[in-house]
């Protein structure tokens, strides 16, 4: 397989981290991406452990806080699991002390250059934002070519397709009509950025086996926003 993109955001939601099995598999499909000179970064989500937006029993500034820790805790498992297989960085937006380094643009932009795969976790590092927002600035400020973003359905459809079994399927779906239509690809901050900057986004279904790999490949699977 030759690669179409060269430069890959895949933001991973927290729920992947609940299941061993589907993480082995990103894993070995990102050592297989890296091995041919894709240049990745991978945006966590912590959804599996606290989501500010969810645990309404906190103040919302100290939920988003535990949120963006989730995050870092899963960062260091993901960091753990490809270190074995390539090298690979984690870096915090948030400070963590002794444990992980402080993301930085400039820093970033070397270690992806010198051939790092690049864990980033701790959101944007501010409350009121999400891993999504995250993955869109990251994106932006790496020069990525596009943002993967992994689910548990094949893509964008007219509506809900666990609710809706008649839903309409988009293969590709400009942002404007994504926009008209309501359509809730990634919360609308970061749906703005990357409509504003024309990034592509797209939206396809985690389980679906190599999916990661066909699509770095130019294997039309999945939903694109562009
Ligand atoms: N979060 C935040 N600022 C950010 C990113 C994340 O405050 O820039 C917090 C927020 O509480 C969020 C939680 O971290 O709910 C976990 O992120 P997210 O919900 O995006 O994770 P996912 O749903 O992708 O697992």
């Amino acid at each position: 397989m030759s690669s179409t993109y060269h430069r890959v955001l895949l933001k991973l939601s927290g729920e992947i981290f609940q299941r061993d099995a589907l993480i082995g598999d990103i894993v070995r499909q990102l050592i297989r991406a890296h091995k041919k000179g894709v240049k990745l970064a991978l945006v966590l989500g912590g959804g599996n452990i606290i989501r500010g937006r969810t645990a309404r029993q906190f103040d919302p500034v100290a939920a988003d806080q535990a949120g963006m820790l989730a995050t870092v805790i899963n960062g260091i498992i993901l960091t753990e699991k490809l270190k074995p297989e390539a090298p690979v960085c984690h870096l915090a937006a948030i400070p963590v002390g002794k444990f992980v380094p402080q993301y930085t643009i400039n820093q970033a932009r070397l270690l992806l250059e010198e051939g790092k795969i690049l864990v980033l976790s701790g959101g944007t590092g501010n409350p009121f934002f999400s891993t999504d927002s995250a993955a869109a600035l990251r994106a932006l400020e790496l020069n990525m070519e596009i943002i993967l973003k992994g689910t548990k359905v094949p893509g964008i459809f007219s509506a809900d397709p666990e609710k809706y079994p008649d839903a309409q399927f988009y293969p590709r779906i400009t942002y404007e009509q994504a926009l008209a239509e309501g359509l809730k690809v990634m919360d609308q901050t970061a749906f703005a950025l990357c409509r504003e900057h024309r990034i592509p986004i797209v939206v396809f279904d985690i389980n679906q086996p190599d999916a990661i790999l066909k699509i770095i490949g130019g294997k039309k699977i999945g939903s694109c926003v562009c």
